[in-house]
């Protein structure tokens, strides 16, 4: 019998420095969706950058229609984002997704878990206000309702809905006012919304991650 082969973490080199998220992120190119993936990740990287020293983590588009995406790792390390080219939520999924390799590459392991939103202190404001948004309908079966509750589950949903609503890409927009507009469950409503984003920002102020943190080079 054939042993089951794992797909390989992506490599650590050099040392962790600061970089933007393009530098970071292998996104597929040559597909009609690629813009579109480039528009969200430019959003994403308005909003923060990374402090690393992983090699390019790939982006795969999938056919998969049980889900939006994934993101596949092992202990420390990604081995890739999962996005489907399916269905009408690829900006969303992607930064879903991204949120996910985010929260774990914030993780410290010295604060327990493998996910920073759910213990780390720079997301404590975070926290306070994520845990003051109303549950929203839970899409799916028994079996995964209990993730879709879970901190690091709504960590990736407000993140994603952070980057849509700060980004100044009038299709992202679009697809999140049309979210809205359908009560879809992957979003809250924008007012109820409005302290939660201001949370997430704070948390890469408060990580130094913010493009605001580079410093300033003399002309
Ligand atoms: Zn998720």
């Amino acid at each position: 019998m054939a042993r089951r082969r794992y797909p390989g973490c992506v490599a650590r080199v050099g040392v962790a420095r600061f970089r933007p998220l393009e530098d970071l992120l292998d996104l597929p190119r040559r597909s009609p969706l690629s813009p579109m993936l480039e528009g969200a990740l430019a959003a994403a990287s308005g909003l923060h950058g990374l402090r690393s020293d992983l090699d390019l983590v790939p982006v795969r588009l999938t056919a998969t229609t049980s889900e939006s995406g994934a993101y596949r790792y092992r202990k420390a390390d990604p081995i890739d984002l999962r996005v489907s080219r399916l269905g009408d939520r690829l900006a969303i999924g992607f930064l879903h997704e991204l949120g996910h390799l985010v929260d774990h590459q914030l993780h410290d392991p010295r604060h327990g878990r493998a996910w920073a939103s759910t213990d780390h202190p720079a997301f404590a404001g975070w926290r306070a206000e994520a845990a003051r948004l109303g549950r929203r309908p839970f899409p799916g079966g028994r079996g995964r309702r209990r993730y879709f509750q879970s901190v690091r589950e709504v960590w990736a949903r407000a993140y994603a809905q952070t980057v849509l609503l700060g980004s100044h890409d009038a299709r992202l927009q679009a697809q999140l006012e049309e979210l809205q507009r359908a009560d879809d469950p992957h979003v809250w409503p924008a007012e109820e919304f409005t302290p939660v984003a201001r949370a997430v920002e704070l948390v890469f102020e408060r990580l130094g991650l913010t493009q605001l943190e580079l410093p300033i080079r003399a002309a």
